[in-house]
């Protein structure tokens, strides 16, 4: 006897991945809850000039309560709290969401990444003054000419304060303490890029009114004006470990291009699945998966088990008109 309280979808996660694919799944008649921890990645942005719409730019606090907002508009029920569990059964899964139980035939990862920081105090704050940046993609525009620290280790690092050289020519990789482990090549990449390395630990970040003065060094102070943290990140993917869901060697969540991964009716989008992190990915990826969860449910594509890997569509889909 089928569950009359079975959602069509549970999302987990509200942050521009989760609350775009609420927003779909709302205005296509689906019964289904957002449920979220309240820790999205965009909470920390001071403002973004990226992220296309706001030639004035938005700050992240501010998009995520639009989103919110034009959701629950179209009657999405938004809760707050963490999924804990979640167990595969005959056509869906049971979730644990703090000690509650929930039956829903498809769920959408949207659970973000953390990003790895450095022992630095107040960093929260610091981060949402834009003091200390994550994303040259994201900020490098705003840096034009600054002298830079990239706080990071290995080829991760080094990439970043390469990318920022679009930017400026004062670049220094600052390893905190730990190994640079670099090869030669990327010592080389460095060296005619003219990235200076330093690796003594970063002890103290000073700071006068809404700008870095220096950083400390052990018994030195090097003046910076931006401070990039580049210290990879962590993918929220760890509820997946019972379902084996096939995830990349970085804990990404893997996905054909319908965001379905490789268990059945599991989809995921955002900074979870291995992809580009920004905000209009995020919100690409979870307008790909809504559409697609909307799909399966009324019968119009082919479950996950059994197709192929470029998968069958109805066609009206394939035509891109849906
Ligand atoms: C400082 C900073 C500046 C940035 N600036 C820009 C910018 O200018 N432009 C741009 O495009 N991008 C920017 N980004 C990147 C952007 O914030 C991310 O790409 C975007 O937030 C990803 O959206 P998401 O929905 O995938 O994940 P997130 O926004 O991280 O949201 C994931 C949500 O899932 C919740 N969650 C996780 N696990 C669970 C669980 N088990 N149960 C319930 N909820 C759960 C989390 O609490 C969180 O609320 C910036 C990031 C940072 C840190």
């Amino acid at each position: 006897m089928p569950n009359p309280d079975t959602l069509d979808c549970l999302v987990i996660g509200g942050g521009p991945a989760g609350l775009t694919a609420s927003i779909y799944l709302a205005r296509f008649r689906r019964r289904f809850e957002l449920i979220d921890a309240g820790y999205s990645r965009a909470r920390l942005i001071p403002m973004s000039h990226n992220h296309a719409g706001f030639p004035e730019g938005i700050r992240g606090p501010d998009l995520l309560a639009l989103m919110r907002a034009q959701a629950q508009k179209y009657g999405a029920q938004i809760t707050t709290g963490s999924v804990d569990s979640l167990e595969a059964i005959a056509g869906g899964f049971v979730v644990n969401a703090n000690g509650r139980c929930i039956e829903t035939k498809t769920v959408l990862m949207a659970t973000g990444v953390v990003d790895v920081e450095p022992d630095l105090p107040d960093l929260k704050n610091a981060i949402q003054r834009g003091l200390i940046r994550h994303c040259g993609i994201c900020d490098g525009y705003e840096i034009i000419g600054h002298r830079v620290g990239v706080l990071g280790v290995g080829s991760g690092g080094l990439h970043e304060a390469l990318f920022l050289r679009t930017y400026t020519d004062d670049v220094t990789l600052l390893s905190h303490g730990q190994p640079l482990d670099l090869s030669d090549s990327d010592l080389q990449l460095a060296k005619s890029a003219g990235v200076k390395l330093v690796s003594e630990v970063v002890t103290a970040v000073s700071v006068e009114g809404d700008k870095i003065q220096s950083i400390s060094l052990g018994g030195r102070c090097l003046p910076f004006d931006s401070l990039y943290s580049a210290m990879g990140s962590t993918a929220r993917s760890n509820i997946l470990v019972k379902l084996a869901t096939k995830l990349d060697h970085h804990g990404c969540i893997v996905t054909d291009k319908h965001q379905r991964t490789s268990t059945e009716n599991l989809f995921a989008a955002g900074d979870v699945v291995r992809s580009l992190d920004q905000i209009s990915v995020a919100m690409g990826e979870a307008a790909i998966a809504s559409t697609a969860i909307h799909n399966c449910l009324r019968g119009a594509m082919r479950s996950l088990e059994g197709a192929s890997s470029d998968l069958s569509l109805s066609p009206a889909y394939a035509n891109g008109r849906l």
